[in-house]
């Protein structure tokens, strides 16, 4: 394992940069922010904010050669989308259903919903009625390799393009399906525009069993699709509901919407926007932002940072949706975000000492 370490200096430019009027904004944190924004410079292994880690070659930093992105470039680069007033809301579309009963897809897409509200604090979050795989229309097929059904990710971005209300920042879509960009391609975990604020993710690959020969979302090798006929999806297995599945879901769904914030894969220390190749490596990643990735969204969206801990807190210690009317016998799965909620717990001790 190799450890990619910056230095002090670095990290410092990075996260306040050396143009006067950013580090004016800086000085206006209060000594508690900046003390947990600071936490970011004596980075190891033991500390809040951690150094990224390198456990193989296929790990993303080896393969990508971006720019690292500094909270400068954040702010001076065009290619990104603000929320502004009357086009604020992040909206959430899901595509076909989530679990094995139609309740348990409003209580986990509500998870979600409410977990995002939380870490894009001050945004408002809301979700569109669910809707089968035949509303959008999409192309489909079963992949050679996988033997499971796949959707066309170019028709799901189009139907949520037209879908995208006047009033949103953006709009992305979520699904249990998995996804194709291309005919030659094996598979993608998502795909977005980011300048038209629309998404589409899969969690399907995030099942614990995919990979295995007991995957049961194969179809029979050599079933025949008619294209018009979506009835193969009615029924479809959909990964079980689990603490683990919600947790990755959560840190998708929040990565790929920082993307559309105009953040880039975070190269500075161990956060949810480091680039990821394989699932080894996304769930290696932390469930919240480093410190400089944090300060481009708080420039984004200008929230309270005590107030947005201790909301994505609470999130974790609710172990139900009070807000949700439904007889389901389903409770948030929190064991995979114990971790986090006492990382959580640090994070506001710091900004109260
Ligand atoms: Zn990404
Ligand atoms: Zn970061």
């Amino acid at each position: 394992m190799e450890i990619v370490r910056h230095s002090e200096d670095t990290l410092r430019t990075a996260l306040v940069s050396n143009k006067g009027n950013l580090i004016e904004l800086y000085q206006k944190f209060s000594p508690g922010v900046k003390r947990l924004l600071e936490e970011a410079f004596g980075a190891d292994t033991t500390t809040l904010f951690k150094p990224i880690e390198l456990h193989s070659e296929s790990d993303w930093i080896r393969s990508h050669s971006e720019a690292k992105q500094d909270f400068y470039m954040f702010c001076s680069s065009q290619s990104r989308l603000l929320p502004v007033p009357g086009k604020s809301t992040i909206y959430i579309q899901a595509i076909g259903v989530f679990g094995d009963l139609e309740t348990t897809t409003i209580k986990y897409i509500n998870w979600l919903k409410e977990y995002c509200e939380r870490f894009y604090y001050g945004l408002k979050v809301k979700l569109l009625p669910p809707v089968p795989v035949s509303a959008t229309a999409c192309t489909f097929r079963v992949n050679t390799y996988s033997h499971n059904l796949q959707i066309y990710t170019a028709h799901i971005l189009k139907y949520l393009k037209n879908k995208k209300p006047k009033d949103a920042f953006c709009i992305v879509g979520i699904t249990m399906i998995d996804l194709y960009p291309e005919d030659s391609w094996n598979f993608v975990f998502g795909t977005a525009s980011l300048t038209e604020g629309i998404g589409i993710f899969s969690f399907a690959r995030y099942d614990d069993n995919f990979y295995t020969a007991g995957y049961k979302g194969k179809l029979k090798k050599n079933i025949h699709l008619d294209p018009k006929d979506y009835s193969v999806f009615d029924g479809y297995y959909t990964p079980p509901i689990t603490s683990k599945l919600l947790l990755r879901s959560c840190k998708t769904l929040t990565h790929e919407i920082g993307h559309i914030f105009g953040i880039k894969h975070c190269q500075w220390l161990q956060c949810i926007m480091q680039g990821s190749n394989h699932l080894e490596e996304s769930d290696r990643r932390p469930i919240d932002l480093c410190p400089i990735c944090l300060r481009k969204l708080h420039y984004a969206i200008h929230f309270d940072i005590k107030k947005r801990y201790k909301a994505l807190l609470e999130w974790i210690e609710q172990n139900s949706n009070p807000n949700v009317a439904t007889t389901a016998p389903l409770d948030k799965p929190m064991e995979a975000f114990e971790e986090w909620k006492k990382w959580l717990l640090l994070c506001l001790q710091i900004l109260e000492e």
